[in-house]
């Protein structure tokens, strides 16, 4: 399936704080002037910044796609990667690559695990111009006592600003790109949080999708200008990769249908489509309305 690149999409995003928001640093820097609790910084040719580490944000969608799909389906939609039943564990002594695709949960199919890469990656958060910090103190009590466990310590929350980064998946079926759209969604509907101390309120942000570029491989039976294929479809539609949709457990129907018509640009064997964010907006709803179609076919 990796052999080539059938279909990858560009989704450059900003992420705005609606409340506090704190994504800690591992590290504690020696600077005693700095709160005890440091939002993450890094040095850019513009000096030191803080920023969001595209683990962090990959980590907030793995763990909420995981939720969704251990709703739907218990284990079988989304492993433990640290339990007994993780794919990585369960698939160790296999060597044929379709097989340990089709036999891995569906959050490893996007997210990856022991024995193949996942299929999407988040690049760095950086700051659009001036991000603005604030020290709070906090607290933490004793669920036995009710008194002071810990603290007063300070904690180093940005306020306002906001931050752009991009997140690229490639090779996927469209019922993954419907996971990313409604992790999206759920983002901005306050229901997934960013960072520390989601309990204190912090951590609600907007997720606004500036463009998404969609490249697709030029096929013979050309994609339609109003259809975006996953991967299924497109190695359906060629007589040899035909057998391996099954090999993969992948679903030849895979295609979403109903999207804005965009100009295209040819580039090389590609073809490039870019989504203005109202556009995105029309794809995305498109996408979550076709997941109880799309995650129905046994895989
Ligand atoms: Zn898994």
């Amino acid at each position: 399936m990796h052999k080539r690149i059938w279909n990858s999409l560009q989704v450059e995003f900003t992420i705005v704080p609606k409340s506090p928001l704190l994504v800690k640093s591992g590290l504690v820097s020696p600077n005693p002037s700095l709160p005890d609790m440091q939002f993450v910084r890094t040095v850019t040719a513009n000096g030191e910044t803080v920023f969001i580490p595209g683990s962090s944000l990959k980590g907030v969608f793995r763990s909420f796609t995981e939720r969704v799909l251990r709703t739907l389906d218990g284990w079988q939609g989304a492993c433990d990667p640290f339990g007994d039943n993780s794919c990585g564990r369960k698939l160790a002594n296999d060597e044929d690559t379709a097989k340990i695709y089709r036999n891995s949960c569906k959050a490893c199919k996007i997210y990856g695990n022991t024995r193949f890469r996942g299929r999407i990656a988040f690049t760095d958060a950086f700051p659009n111009g001036e991000v603005k910090t604030e020290t709070r103190y906090g607290v933490a009590i004793s669920r036995l006592t009710n008194a002071v466990a810990h603290g007063p310590f300070e904690m180093e929350i940005v306020v306002s600003g906001s931050f752009s980064g991009s997140l690229a998946i490639q090779n996927f079926e469209v019922w993954q790109l419907g996971l990313i759209a409604l992790t999206i969604k759920a983002i901005n509907d306050g229901l997934v949080k960013i960072g520390f101390g989601k309990n204190r309120g912090f951590g609600e942000v907007e997720f606004k999708v500036n463009q998404a570029v969609l490249d697709l491989a030029k096929v013979k039976s050309k994609v339609p200008e109003n259809e975006l294929w996953g991967v299924g479809a497109f190695m359906a539609s060629l007589d040899e990769t035909k057998q391996e949709v099954n090999a993969y457990g992948l679903n030849p129907e895979d295609k979403l249908s109903g999207l804005p018509i965009v100009k295209f640009e040819n580039s090389g064997i590609f073809e490039r489509r870019v989504y203005s964010d109202n556009e995105w907006a029309a794809i995305a709803d498109r996408a979550i309305e076709s997941l109880p179609r799309m995650l129905e076919v046994k895989s």
